[in-house]
Parts: structure tokens; C-alpha cells; sequence
């Protein structure tokens, strides 16, 4: 028995969602074509699961965070899915893939064919299991993925209010959930094995505002340690995790967040990886014609740095999907993939976003005492990455815009007092700025308009492309601020 689609969507989840907007907006048939997610709902906003999910109050739910909310577009329910005559295959795991056949085998055994292949199957998470941790399988420990992780992580919070958590891991699903087990009256513990948290984008200075901030409300650090084992209890419930060291710390409930690894397992020695992930081109094609890979589980050519990257992170998820399918619909339209990194986080009544890329010296400028501070990343007399907490939509604007187009610094203890107001452009009324070389024509054209640097940054047809996706991104962080 089988079913035959055009198209076949492989994962359900951010990219998937997206992808499925922008093959309507193109126009397609019905009954060409089917999404399979092994997750029993449609596809919806990822990182909702650790933000509004989690509050303790008017909690958000499904179906209120479906994709494409998240960028202020239609909420697609399985509804949704049924009206553009969209085949939603839920609760069905994929457990091998044909790509000579074009085919793809489910876990019951149904077999689904396809025309072109978008594989979107993201990344799983790391699990203690594969560390060798003896009683990872308690009944009490949680991580967070997916839908059915977040309701048991709420499950389980629910039970524990007024007890103690441990959270093994510094990242933002350590970071994010440490802060919500706090707002649902839960005493945190966090341990990670690095000097401090969120080492793979903040210095120590950036980190050490966050962790104080943490510590007033009752977050405990164990740094540079990892754990070892579990004590649980007759029920299989751990009651205490033991550190290397052989310390104890008391756990009424444990939430890992120690990485995640991309789904590639069903295309090794079929589709060349790289990075960890699906290597692409410039349109999101795989190294098999008819098969495009998008989201977390690609590895990418960033235009911007000449490298190739996998990113984890929504907005790459949702602009890759819409990519691939402008590559599958409108091939002599499409340019390659030009993207600019961005990623944000929030935790408590802290927001920060993050553009471009953390290479180089640091930078920090403005006052933590306030909430309100910020770093540039500057490589080689260029401004490479910027980092921003507290600011506001025409902040975060500038903050896209000036990544994406990589400013040269000369100045750097000017830099630091003035921060966001530094003339980056002094040039610009008449003489051309010294951009770096790889700077496309538009970029640079539009910095040489005559504007005033304060205003630069808002030259609305100028710089369309940058600001656009700047702008995407704030308007998602404002409006759909628990998610
Ligand atoms: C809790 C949490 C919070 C986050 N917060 C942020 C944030 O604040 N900012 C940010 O930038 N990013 C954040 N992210 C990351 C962001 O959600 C991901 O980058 C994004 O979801 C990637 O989209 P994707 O479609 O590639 O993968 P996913 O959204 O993970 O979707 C993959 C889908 O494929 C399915 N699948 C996999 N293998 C199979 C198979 N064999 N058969 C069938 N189905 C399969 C999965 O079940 C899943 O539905 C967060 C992630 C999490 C988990």
C-alpha cells in the first residue's frame, strides 16, 4: 500500500510550517502536497515551548502558537492544512528513505513516494543515555523538544511547586527553563560543565550580568562540573543527582538541556553531510537533485562569511523553508541564500537578540545596572556581530542593519562609550565608506546615499534587504512577546 505526492515535506515543525505558507502563496493543487511529522500536531512556533508554554499563568497552548503566527501570518491548524488541500500525515515516523527509489518507509509500514523531497527533519536532543549516565530513564527527568516534552516538563513543574529542580546545562533551553521553573515557584539549581553560561555566544562579562540576575532570584551555579549519576528512589524517581566530584544536590525533578545533534540518520550514505548536517547549495538542494533540505538539519553556504554553517536557531528555519520552495517553484527567480545570523532569547523580564557573528575582540558597551547594555564583536577593523539586552525595535533595526553590513571599527575605545551611537558611516555624506570587499553592490550603494549616520539606519528603500529581515525579526519578538 502506498500514497504518491509531488512534494513530500519530511518534519513537521518550524520549517515545515513555513515551507507549507510559501507553496500556497505560490499556488499549488490540491492533493500535491503531504507534510509527515512524526509529532501529533501541526506544525507550530518551536520556541513557544519554552517561553509561553511555561508560564505559570495563562499558559499558551496549541493550537495558539500553529506556524505562521510567529511572523503575523495566518495561524495554520490542520484546518488550514485540509482548506489548501494539504495532506497532513501526523504521529507517523519515517524509518527509511529511498532516494534512489524516491520513497519513503513509515515505522507502520506504509510506503510514500514523491516527485521532489524537502527534508525538514530538524534535530533531536541529546539524551544522558548516550553519556553512559546510569538511570536517565526516571520518570522525573525532562527535556524539551518537542510538543510531548513540554507537557510533561509542565506535568511535572506542576507537581514540584515549592520543591527543587536541577537543570544540567548552560545553554538557552537550560537558561529558558531555569527561569520559568523559577516563575512557577520551583527552587533552581543549574550545572554545566563550562566557567560560565551560554559560553557559545556570551564572554564572561555579558554572562556574569545574567547569572546575578539569576542568583537574586534564588538560582544556584554549579560551574565547570558535570554530574555522574543519579540517586532515585523505589518509584524510579530520582531524588539527587551526584557530581563528579561526589557532591549531592537534593532534585525533586531534572531538566537536561545539553544539545541537540540534527535528524540525518535516514540519508547517511545517500545525501553528503557536512558539519554535522545535510550540505546544501545556495537553494537548499541536497547532492540529489529532487531533494532540498532546510531548517536546523542543513548545513549551508552563509553567503556573508564565505563558510558554511548549521544554525540552529527559528528565523533560519523559516527563511531556508520559504527559500527552498521559491528554488522548487521559481527556479529562474531565486538568488542564493543570503543570510544574516540572528537569534534572540528571553528569560524573565530580559530580552536580548544577537546579529551576525561572535568573531574577534568584545566589545561591551552602555550599563548592565540599568538592563540596558550591549557588545560589538570587531575582527580585523570590521564589525562582525552585534549583541543587544533591553533595547528597543529601532535598536534591534540597527543592530540587523549594522551586521549585515559589517561597518569597519577604527575607533575601538569610542566604540565602547559610544556604543550604538558611534558614527559608523562618518563618510557618508559624499566620500565612499571603506566597506569590507565582499559587500554586495546594494549594500554599499545604500550607505552612500547622503543621509545623516543617525538616520542611516532607517533608509526604508535603501536598505530594504537588511532592514526587511531586521524588521521581521522585531516585530516577532514584540508582538508575540511569550513566544
Ligand atoms: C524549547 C525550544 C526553544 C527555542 N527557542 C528558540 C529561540 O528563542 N530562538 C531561536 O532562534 N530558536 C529557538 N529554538 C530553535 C528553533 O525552534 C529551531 O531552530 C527550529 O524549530 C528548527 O526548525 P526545523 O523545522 O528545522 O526543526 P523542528 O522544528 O525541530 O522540526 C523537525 C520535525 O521533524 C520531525 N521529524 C524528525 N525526524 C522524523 C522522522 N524520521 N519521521 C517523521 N518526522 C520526523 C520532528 O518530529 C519535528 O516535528 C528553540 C528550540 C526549542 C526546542
Amino acid at each position: 500500500m502506498g500514497r504518491a505526492f509531488k512534494t513530500v515535506i519530511l518534519g513537521g515543525g518550524v520549517a515545515a510550517g513555513y515551507a507549507a505558507l510559501e507553496f500556497v502563496k505560490h499556488g499549488i493543487n490540491h492533493g500535491e502536497l503531504c507534510i509527515i511529522s512524526e509529532e501529533p500536531v501541526a506544525p507550530y512556533e518551536r520556541p513557544a515551548l519554552s517561553k509561553g508554554c511555561l508560564l505559570p499563568e495563562d499558559a499558551a497552548t496549541l493550537p495558539a502558537f500553529h506556524t505562521c503566527i510567529g511572523t503575523g501570518a495566518e495561524r495554520q491548524t490542520p484546518k488550514w492544512y485540509k482548506e489548501h488541500g494539504i495532506e497532513l500525515v501526523l504521529n507517523t515516523r519515517i524509518k527509511s528513505a529511498d532516494l534512489r527509489m524516491k520513497t519513503l518507509l513509515s515505522a507502520a509500514g506504509e510506503t510514500i513516494s514523491y516527485k521532489t523531497l524537502i527534508i525538514a527533519t530538524g534535530a533531536r536532543v541529546l539524551r544522558l543515555e548516550e553519556f553512559g549516565v546510569a538511570g536517565a530513564d526516571a520518570k522525573n527527568i525532562c527535556y524539551l523538544r518537542d510538543w510531548n516534552d513540554s507537557r510533561k516538563l509542565v506535568d511535572i513543574m506542576a507537581e514540584c511547586r515549592g520543591g527543587r529542580a536541577v537543570v544540567i546545562g548552560g545553554g538557552y533551553i537550560g537558561m529558558e527553563t531555569a527561569a520559568a521553573l523559577v516563575a512557577n515557584r520551583v527552587k533552581v539549581t543549574m550545572v554545566f560543565p563550562e566557567q560560565h553560561c551560554m559560553a557559545r555566544l556570551f564572554t564572561p562579562e555579558i554572562a556574569a550580568f545574567y547569572e546575578e540576575y539569576y542568583k537574586k532570584r534564588g538560582v544556584e551555579f554549579i560551574k565547570g562540573t558535570v554530574m555522574s549519576s543519579f540517586e532515585s528512589d523505589a518509584e524510579k524517581k530520582i531524588t539527587a543527582i551526584v557530581l563528579k566530584d561526589n557532591r549531592q544536590i537534593k532534585a525533586d525533578m531534572v531538566v537536561v538541556g545539553i544539545g541537540i545533534r540534527a535528524n540525518v540518520g535516514l540519508f547517511e550514505g545517500q545525501l553528503i553531510l557536512e558539519k554535522g548536517g545535510i550540505k546544501v547549495n545556495g537553494k537548499m538542494q541536497t547532492s540529489n537533485p529532487s531533494v532540498y533540505a532546510v531548517g536546523d538539519v542543513v548545513a549551508f553556504p552563509l553567503k556573508l562569511y564565505g563558510d558554511v554553517r548549521r544554525l540552529e536557531h527559528v528565523d533560519h528555519a523559516r527563511k531556508s523553508a520559504a527559500h527552498a520552495v521559491e528554488a522548487i517553484m521559481s527556479p529562474e527567480k531565486v538568488q542564493d541564500y543570503d543570510y544574516l545570523p540572528f537569534f534572540y532569547s528571553r528569560v524573565f523580564t530580559l530580552s536580548w537578540q544577537f546579529y551576525g557573528d561572535n568573531v574577534g575582540k568584545c566589545v561591551l558597551f552602555g550599563n548592565p545596572e540599568v538592563q540596558k547594555f550591549g557588545a560589538f564583536w570587531v575582527d580585523k577593523g570590521i564589525l562582525m556581530g552585534a549583541f543587544l539586552e533591553g533595547g528597543n525595535k529601532d535598536e534591534y533595526l540597527r543592530l540587523g542593519t549594522l551586521a549585515r553590513l559589517r561597518p569597519p571599527v577604527k575607533d575601538i575605545e569610542m566604540l565602547a562609550k559610544e556604543g550604538l551611537a558611534y558614527p559608523f558611516f562618518p563618510d557618508v555624506k559624499g566620500k565612499a565608506p571603506s566597506f569590507s570587499p565582499d559587500l554586495s553592490v546594494t549594500e554599499r550603494s545604500q550607505v552612500l546615499l547622503d543621509t545623516p549616520p543617525s538616520y542611516i539606519l532607517q533608509l526604508s528603500a535603501g536598505i530594504a534587504a537588511a532592514v526587511g529581515i531586521s524588521m521581521v525579526a522585531v516585530w516577532y519578538a514584540k508582538k508575540r512577546r511569550r513566544w
